[in-house]
């Protein structure tokens, strides 16, 4: 917009998918492929143009930016706005709390299900009479996708505590959706079994953004849902730099910005998180899953 403030500018979204949401028209992304161009050089943004024009409707130039509410920065969400704890915090004092802890990931929770069948509602659905049926949606579905649900093993000096990481963040942190590394396990080999590339994993030292409430019970540690991770350096250093707490329960003026002296300018990598990407999956509904 501040290169092209004289004419309107012609928006192509790609493999998007548009809803009905409280009587409103929504777009949204599709998983892991949508595509945005701005003002394309393509046949068919000329011909929006100049059908609107000979239409009679009047476009506007764009003198005037309309934003929504401010994101919150990765940097923000990681060191600032939620509280700081250790592992040992986290299974001494549960609370329905989100929070930031920084662990290492010592193994992959071999539990034999490192993956679910689920609905387009993202609810793991359940087999019934050779079809699936979705709870969520009280009906029979017919396309099904698997989605990750992964527990990994954490420890940081205080303790250790097993977080269940869902589909999103499994897909960020080894790069391929569930789908495709099903499709690319060796001929013969079962579902139940770990990839390889869940390995790669081990020994990465990361910032987890968890709910502060064990889901289970079958393990010696709590077991936390994941909502986020972050692997960015920078914000790790800053997390881990001793003495300081900036946390909500002690914040004060103190800054990310403050803390690395002066004029030190530092760049962040974000870790995108799309809200519909949120793991819903129904415990009860996955333990009867568990057994198709
Ligand atoms: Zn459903």
């Amino acid at each position: 917009m501040s290169v092209n403030s004289v004419s309107p500018i012609v928006v192509v979204l790609q493999y998007a998918k548009v809803k009905i949401f409280k009587g409103l028209p929504v777009l949204q992304n599709s998983m892991y492929a949508s595509r945005m161009l701005l003002n394309p050089d393509i046949p068919e943004a000329a011909e929006l143009r100049s059908k609107m024009t000979l239409g009679g409707v009047q476009l506007s130039p764009c003198n005037s930016v309309v934003l929504g509410p401010p994101k919150m920065s990765i940097e923000d969400e990681y060191l600032k706005h939620y509280p700081k704890k250790t592992i040992e915090d986290v299974n001494n004092n549960p609370e329905d709390a989100v929070v930031i802890v920084l662990g290492t990931i010592n193994e992959i929770v071999d539990d034999g299900q490192w993956w679910y069948p689920a609905c387009k509602c993202h609810k793991a659905v359940i087999a019934d009479n050779g079809v699936y049926y979705c709870h969520t949606c009280l009906r029979h579905v017919f396309n099904v996708t698997p989605r990750y649900k992964l527990q990994i093993e954490v420890s940081d000096l205080t303790g250790c505590a097993i977080l269940m990481l869902f589909d999103y963040d499994v897909y960020s942190l080894i790069g391929k959706s569930c789908a495709d590394l099903l499709a690319s396990m060796p001929r013969g080999s079962k579902s139940v079994e770990y990839p390889v590339e869940f390995k790669t994993l081990v020994g990465r030292k990361l910032l987890f953004k968890i709910t502060n409430t064990s889901v289970s019970s079958r393990h010696d540690s709590g077991v936390y849902r994941v909502r986020g991770f972050c692997d960015d350096a920078n914000i790790i250093a800053m997390y881990e730099l001793p003495g300081v707490d900036i946390s909500p329960t002690k914040a004060g003026s103190i800054t990310p910005s403050n803390l690395v002296g002066s004029g030190e300018e530092l760049v962040f990598t974000p870790v995108s998180l799309a809200d519909d990407c949120t793991p819903c999956v129904d415990s009860a509904v996955f333990k009867k899953a568990r057994f198709f």
